[in-house]
């Protein structure tokens, strides 16, 4: 009898809306458990954060002095780690706080700020331990998440699909927002993945996905400048889901590029 993959899914720093992708697969998660031993996956039921498996699915970031020591113990736990989401694999929302007085906001929100616990900086897993595979998106799609399961669970390496959100309003012949309504789309400098769901709609990209490959940020600034836009509302756009991505970091550095 053949033993079946293992796999965890924990979470850290995050809002969960990345382990509902997993949830959201509905009939297709039960088909997977017929694939795999869920382990570990507080959200859906199975509770054993300390067991070893095949492969780890973390969300969420670091920002606790707790969660150092946690995503050790996960890492040393797992033959394969892979990031899921914007909050795992570039921070999140929440790395904000990291261009900010983090303490001054802290001592605005908190009573007794003594009491919390909070690092100076959240910061993405890759920043802690060994990252094997990185699913950018704010959420991840169960689409995502299922390829890269069944990857791994083949020995291969997931394909990194980082071309940009324009090739998918191409391919679904969307209209482009930035030319037809001179809107400050971010689509070309973000990361596919979501089937350019947003321009379908007919509203801009926001960037959830991340930086895609060979983004020109400059000319993206010029455009968005034509547009408008400030220097400030500019570096907005870039630092917001992925907050800690450098490459989106790098973009926002505004004196570099005006
Ligand atoms: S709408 Fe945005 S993502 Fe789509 S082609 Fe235009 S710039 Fe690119
Ligand atoms: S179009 Fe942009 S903002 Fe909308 S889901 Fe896709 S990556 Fe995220």
């Amino acid at each position: 009898m053949t033993t079946k993959p293992r796999i965890a899914v924990h979470k850290f720093a995050s809002c969960d809306g990345c382990q509902l992708a997993f949830l959201n697969l509905g009939e297709t998660l039960l088909e997977l458990s017929t694939l795999v031993d869920i382990a570990h996956f507080a959200e859906a039921g199975p509770v054993s954060p300390a067991a070893k498996v095949d492969i780890a699915f973390v969300e969420g970031s670091i920002g606790m002095p707790e969660d150092c020591e946690r995503i050790q113990r996960v890492r040393a736990n797992s033959r394969l780690l892979v990031t899921i989401g914007a909050c795992a694999t570039a921070g999140g929302l929440q790395s904000l706080r990291n261009l900010a007085d983090g303490q001054g906001w802290l001592a605005a929100v908190y009573a007794r700020p003594d009491y919390i616990a909070a690092l100076a900086t959240t910061t993405p897993i890759s920043a802690h331990v060994k990252v094997d595979f990185e699913l950018w998106g704010c959420p991840v799609s169960g689409r995502q998440v299922l390829t890269a399961l069944r990857a791994l669970l083949n020995g291969v390496r997931p394909l990194d699909d980082n071309e940009k959100v324009c090739m998918d309003c191409k391919r679904s012949q969307t209209v482009c927002t930035l030319v037809t309504k001179g809107v400050a789309c971010l689509g070309p400098v973000t990361r596919s993945g979501c089937g350019a769901i947003c321009p379908r709609f007919g509203r801009d990209c926001y960037a959830c996905y991340g930086p895609a490959e060979n983004m020109n940020a400059p000319a993206l600034r010029r455009r968005f400048t034509g547009l408008g836009l400030l220097p400030e509302a500019i570096d907005r756009r870039f630092l917001s889901f992925n907050a800690a991505a450098p490459a989106f970091v790098a973009a926002a550095r505004k004196d570099e590029h005006d």
